[in-house]
This record gives C-alpha cells, sequence and structure tokens, in this order.
C-alpha cells in the first residue's frame, strides 16, 4: 500500500517575465520611421499603438488599452505558478 507524500515548498523561483532589448528603443524608431500613423499608446508600457494594430481595451474603472506585447507578459498557465 502506497501513500503519496504532498510536499509544499516555499521555494520561490524568481521568473522572468519579458526581454527588454535596450538597442532598440522606441525613440530611435520614432526618427526612423515616421510613416505609421500612431492611433493610440499602451497604457502599461507607453509604446505607440498604430493605426491597423491590433490592442486590448481593458474596461475597468478607467478604460485602458493595452498592447499585445504586454497583454503576453499577463498571460499565465492556471496552476504552474
Ligand atoms: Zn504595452
Amino acid at each position: 500500500m502506497q501513500r503519496k507524500v504532498i510536499q509544499k515548498t516555499q521555494m520561490k523561483i524568481p521568473k522572468v517575465m519579458k526581454m527588454i532589448d535596450l538597442t532598440d528603443s522606441c525613440y530611435d524608431y520614432r526618427y526612423e520611421a515616421p510613416k505609421a500613423k500612431v492611433y493610440t499608446h499602451c497604457d502599461v508600457c507607453g509604446d505607440p499603438i498604430y493605426v491597423g494594430d491590433s490592442y486590448y481595451e481593458i474596461l475597468n474603472d478607467e478604460r485602458m488599452n493595452v498592447c499585445n506585447d504586454c497583454i503576453n507578459t499577463f498571460k499565465t498557465i492556471a496552476g504552474e505558478d
């Protein structure tokens, strides 16, 4: 007869949520590619959201515009945290 022992570990493993590429800043981009029309800005990271881009509107107390990059950082897998 086997009995399963469930161990609860208190270890916290730091997670790297996103990669930041410092060589590719939005300021450099702005001067090199001014053709794309900025529709609005992401309320999380502040990056521009261009006309034709998809983004997310989150309605809470206020409306938030969230870009694709930020929404991906919010994504998590249930039970694996
Ligand atoms: Zn964003």
